[in-house]
């Protein structure tokens, strides 16, 4: 994923927290507006959009320079219906990994791999890129902690108390 920051010379770009674009026709899939979702020291007159973008790693947006993707954010936006967004200068940061992307029969290769670490006992499989869960910061923390408890003194591992957690996760509702 490209994360396509759009620093904007204008108040709010809208009052709310994120836009998500689930269609196909827009190479957006989500839009934040980090100062809608705080109070704190952000300069008044301006605001910073950022943008998921989703690709592969090295595929042509990957490789697209800051300014081609800024336009691009900026026109996707507008085509949906946005407002133009004022922006003066573009940053980006590459990930090669975010969010698990679900192939059909993405659930059966999971499953082998799943058991393939469940059957090394030095390992412990967590997160979200280890479970291959799009959860949310406090999930994952959780999962964290709940491994730390799981983990002895001696250096022994709760093998039930973490097979319990495990089942845990698996309520977890993503919040946005
Ligand atoms: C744009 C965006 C906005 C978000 N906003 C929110 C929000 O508002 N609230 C919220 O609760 N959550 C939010 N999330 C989700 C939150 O960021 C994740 O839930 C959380 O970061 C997951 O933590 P993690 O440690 O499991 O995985 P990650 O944070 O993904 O950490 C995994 C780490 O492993 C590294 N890694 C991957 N593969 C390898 C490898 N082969 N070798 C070595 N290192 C590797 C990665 O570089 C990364 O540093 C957001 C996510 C994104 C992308």
């Amino acid at each position: 994923m490209v994360l396509v920051y759009l620093v904007c010379d204008q108040a709010r770009y809208t009052s709310f927290d994120a836009h998500y674009l689930p269609g196909p026709g827009t190479p957006v899939s989500r839009l934040s507006e980090p100062k809608n979702y705080r109070d704190g020291p952000d300069p008044a007159d301006r605001t910073v959009l950022c943008a998921e973008v989703p690709c592969w790693k090295g595929d042509t947006t990957w490789m697209a320079t800051d300014e081609d993707l800024g336009a691009i954010v900026a026109e996707s936006l507008v085509a949906e219906g946005l407002p133009r967004p004022q922006h003066v200068a573009t940053e980006t940061r590459r990930l090669p990994q975010v969010y698990p992307v679900y192939v059909r029969g993405y659930r059966e290769g999971l499953e082998a791999v799943a058991e393939w670490s469940d059957s090394l006992k030095h390992l412990t499989v967590f997160g979200r890129q280890g479970l291959f869960v799009p959860d949310n910061l406090h999930h994952v923390l959780s999962m964290g902690q709940a491994a730390a408890d799981a983990l002895g003194v001696d250096g022994s591992f709760d093998q039930q108390a973490w097979s319990a957690s495990l089942d845990a996760f698996t309520g977890h509702v993503v919040e946005d």
